[in-house]
C-alpha cells in the first residue's frame, strides 16, 4: 500500500509485470508507461503472454496508421483501475487498461473487465474485453444511447471532494452514479448507463484516460479536462490530469457549457 488514497496490491504489481514485460518482448522499441513503480527485475516466464487474436488481426488497419514505426508509439498501462473498489469486493468496477498513443493522441485502447458477470451466475461467461481503434470503431460491447433528456452523471465513488460535488450539483443531474475506475465510468457512457462522466479534481492519470479515450473517441464520444482541453499522451507528458475529467458519448457541449467558472478556476491544467 502506498497511501490510503492510492492503494497498490499484489494484483496491481503482477498484472503490470505481465502486461509490460509481454509487450516489451514483442515490441522492444515501444515506450511503455505503467502506473506502478516496480523495481526492475526478471519477470517469471509464466507471466509472459505471447498469443494474439487472429480475428482482430484480420481487420484492416486504418490507412493513416499503416506507416507508424514501433518507436513512435507510447503505451499507457493501468494494470488494475479501481483498486480501491477491488479491495472492497466491488469486483465489476475493476478494469485493466492498455492505451496506445501516437503523436500524443490516444489512437487505440483495450478495457478488460476481468470480473464482468461475476454475479450473473455460473452459466454466464466471466470477464470481457472491450477494444477500439480510432477510425475503425470499438468492439466487445453493445453501443447504447443514454436515456434522452435525462442528465445522468457518473463520478468517483472513493475520491470525492466538495469541488467534485459542487460541480455535479451545478449540472442539475437527474441521477448521480458513484462507481470506481475511469475505465468503468467510460463503460457506463458507451453502454448508455450515464450521460456524462464528471470529475472536477486532480487525481486521474494518463494511464487512466488513454485507453478509455481511444475507445470513446472511436465511437464518436469526447473526453477532455474540465476546461475542455484535450489530453496529450506523448512520453514526456505530466502523468496527472490536474484539471479533472469531462467525458460524454453525446451532448458534450451541453455539459461543458455548464461547468461553473469557480470550478474551472480551482483546477489548473
Ligand atoms: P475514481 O473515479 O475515484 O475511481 O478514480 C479514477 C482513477 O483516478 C483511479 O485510478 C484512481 O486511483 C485515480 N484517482 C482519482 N482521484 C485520486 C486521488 N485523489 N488520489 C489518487 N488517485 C486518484
Ligand atoms: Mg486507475
Ligand atoms: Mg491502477
Amino acid at each position: 500500500q502506498s497511501g490510503a488514497n492510492d492503494l497498490q496490491t499484489e494484483a496491481d504489481r503482477l498484472v503490470q509485470m505481465s502486461i509490460c514485460a509481454s509487450l516489451a518482448r514483442k515490441f522492444p522499441k515501444v515506450t511503455i508507461i505503467g502506473e506502478e513503480d516496480l523495481p526492475p527485475h526478471d519477470v517469471a516466464e509464466e507471466l509472459i503472454e505471447d498469443g494474439h487474436c487472429e480475428e482482430i488481426l484480420k481487420k484492416p488497419c486504418p490507412p493513416q496508421y499503416t506507416g507508424i514505426k514501433e518507436e513512435e508509439l507510447v503505451i499507457w498501462v493501468d494494470p488494475l483501475d479501481g483498486t480501491k473498489e477491488y479491495t472492497e469486493g466491488l469486483l465489476d468496477h475493476v478494469t485493466v487498461l492498455i492505451g496506445i498513443a501516437y503523436g500524443g493522441k490516444a489512437i487505440a485502447g483495450v478495457i478488460n473487465q476481468p470480473y464482468y458477470n461475476y454475479e450473473a451466475g455460473a452459466d454466464a461467461v466471466l470477464g470481457r474485453t472491450i477494444w477500439g481503434v480510432l477510425g475503425m470503431g470499438a468492439f466487445g460491447f453493445e453501443l447504447t444511447e443514454a436515456p434522452a433528456g435525462k442528465h445522468i452523471i457518473v463520478t468517483t465513488r472513493s475520491h470525492s471532494s466538495p469541488l467534485v460535488n459542487d460541480c455535479i450539483t451545478a449540472l442539475n443531474p437527474d441521477t448521480v452514479i458513484r462507481v470506481g475506475g475511469a475505465g468503468n465510468k467510460v463503460i457506463q457512457l458507451i453502454e448508455g448507463k450515464a450521460s456524462a462522466y464528471v470529475f472536477a479534481s486532480p487525481g486521474c492519470k494518463k494511464w487512466d484516460t488513454c485507453a478509455p479515450e481511444a475507445i470513446l473517441h472511436a465511437v464518436g464520444g469526447k473526453i477532455t479536462d474540465i476546461h475542455g482541453n484535450s489530453f496529450h499522451y506523448n512520453k514526456e507528458v505530466k502523468h496527472m490530469n490536474s484539471a479533472g475529467v469531462l467525458a460524454t458519448l453525446r451532448n458534450y457541449d451541453y455539459y461543458a457549457s455548464r461547468i461553473p467558472n469557480t470550478v474551472k478556476q480551482s483546477l489548473v491544467p
